[in-house]
């Protein structure tokens, strides 16, 4: 059984209180590994550290800062399928997934970050009567980055890439479900040469890591990603001390299918954006509304696609799905299938727990679920239920696909696919979501913003939004002599 340790002033250590948590292994439901449960007492030697790093770090050049960063995206892309196998395990995601998407991510994250900061302007505006204002912008100093377990090291990466990039130190804690990831990039970050106490990645539950993190006096900003409920905890303790704060939460997602489509790219599209690892990802379409028009013909063909994906050992390449996080995620997922049955839908695919034979016998696995036959604004249809179940609503009208689409607290994502570009980016103004894809989905350009409107979030990531994010304006007027 490992054990792991804190990453604090660049090196590894115990956490004071002693405490440990157990880390499972979804796809076989065992613990494999124990965690630090970290306190405040953590906390504060890790801010003390970042704040005795911050004088040299956030005064060495760019060039050197994204040098550094380099180092990691290369540390990591050289150990990708390593950490792949540490991602796949931690998560109960398909390996594969983990080698294609996420570790290349994270690599690419650092990467991008080291050469966009680079490109980051110094902002002149002269007005016409004699005096220049020169906008600088600076670190704030210690940050906290806090994320969650869907997508564990490519979301502490999204975070921790802009805000080092930009000058920042910071105490960062990942999931307690997924620590293994953001334990290892501590090896990474001593052999690219990242000066101690730059980063400081502390481990524990949110309740008494994360908080201590949101409440400390000296972390000067918070981003977070995770579920819309703890980023109100976040919100209570954080604003009153006047904390920068970037918030990623939930979604319910609307998936707008016009009759016109090209039927087979949209398919096999909407089969990955309801069941892409297990439907964790903030960005699936959970809620399909299909025109009138086509609703038979999609609904039996996209019935008939996800009862031939294979749920299965995360190891193995045939698998689509591999486990849920954790047997109460599962619990949890569950009782919504129940809760979808008893609002009066019906399950058209899946709805159960399945058995996966040998090592996995004890895994948290579920069939991809489809469900039908439900009003708009019942409790399934407007509640983020975060795994592999999506429910199908039919509409007549564009007008009547956008108020539908609005109708939940959420507003993170939506994908429209329709031939007509027209109508497509009509019904893209409509609707309330921080990103809309017409006729693909997740696509990604990383200097583009990234976020959520109503309780999907505050603030946006990627980019330059990143970055002004992460440092604070200065405006500096001079009139001419
Ligand atoms: P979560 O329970 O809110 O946890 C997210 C992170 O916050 C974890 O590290 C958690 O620690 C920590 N935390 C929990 N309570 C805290 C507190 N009181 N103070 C400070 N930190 C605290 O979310 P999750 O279940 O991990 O993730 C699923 C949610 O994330 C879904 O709602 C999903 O939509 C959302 N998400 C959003 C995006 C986006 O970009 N908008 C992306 C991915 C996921 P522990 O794990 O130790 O509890």
């Amino acid at each position: 059984m490992e054990t792991l340790a804190n990453y604090i002033n660049g090196e590894f250590i115990p956490p004071k209180s002693g405490n440990y948590m157990d880390v499972y292994e979804p796809a076989t439901g065992q613990v494999y590994a124990k965690t630090p449960d970290s306190n405040s007492a953590d906390i504060d030697d890790a801010v003390q550290s970042a704040t005795a790093a911050f004088e040299t770090w956030s005064n060495i050049s760019r060039n050197e800062r994204s040098k550094i960063l380099h180092e990691i995206a290369n540390g990591i892309e050289s150990r990708l399928d390593e950490f792949a196998e540490y991602e796949s395990r931690d998560t109960g995601k398909p390996l594969e997934l983990a080698k294609s998407v996420d570790i290349p991510r994270a690599v690419t994250n650092f990467r991008f970050f080291a050469d966009h900061a680079l490109e980051f302007e110094t902002e002149s505006i002269l007005d016409g009567n004699g005096s220049i204002n020169k906008v600088v912008r600076k670190p704030l100093g210690v940050v906290g980055c806090i994320s969650p377990w869907n997508l564990p090291l490519y979301l502490f990466s999204w975070k921790i890439a802009p805000a080092l990039a930009s000058g920042n130190c910071v105490v960062g804690k990942p999931s307690e479900l997924t620590p293994y990831t953001a334990f290892k990039l501590g090896e990474i970050c001593q052999e690219a040469g990242l000066p101690k106490g730059v980063l400081n990645i502390v481990h524990g539950s949110g309740q008494n890591t994360g908080s201590a993190i949101t409440s400390h006096p000296e972390i000067k900003a918070i981003s977070f990603t995770g579920g819309t409920k703890t980023g109100e905890t976040i919100s209570r303790t954080a604003a009153p001390l006047f904390k920068k704060l970037s918030l990623e939460l939930g979604g319910k997602n609307p998936n707008i299918i016009f009759a016109d489509c090209d039927f087979d790219t949209m398919l096999t599209s909407t089969i990955k954006s309801s069941f892409s690892n297990q439907g964790e990802i903030c960005l699936c379409g959970s809620r399909i509304l299909v025109e009138d028009a086509i609703y038979e013909k999609f609904r039996d063909a996209f019935v008939e696609k996800t009862n031939a994906l294979i749920v299965g050992d995360p190891n193995d390449d045939t698998s689509k799905l591999g486990a849920l996080i954790s047997k109460e995620h599962l619990e949890k997922v569950l009782a919504y299938v129940a809760l979808a049955k008893e609002e009066g839908g019906t399950v058209l695919a899946g709805g159960k727990k399945t058995s996966i034979n040998d090592r996995c016998e004890n895994g948290y696995f579920m069939e991809p679920t489809i469900i039908d036959g439900l009003s708009a604004d019942c409790r399934t249809n407007q509640e983020e239920i975060f795994g592999p179940v999506v429910t199908l609503i039919p509409f007549s009208t564009e007008a009547e696909a956008v108020a539908i689409a609005n109708s939940t607290d959420y507003g993170l994502a939506a994908t429209i696919w329709s031939g007509n570009p027209d109508k497509a980016n009509r019904v893209a103004d409509q609707i309330d979501a921080g990103i809309v894809w017409i006729n693909c989905w997740m696509v990604r350009d990383l200097r583009t913003p990234f976020g959520g409107m109503k309780s999907s979030g505050v603030g946006r990531e990627g980019g330059d939004e990143a970055l002004r994010f992460f440092t604070e304006p200065k405006n500096i007027c001079m009139r001419e002599v």
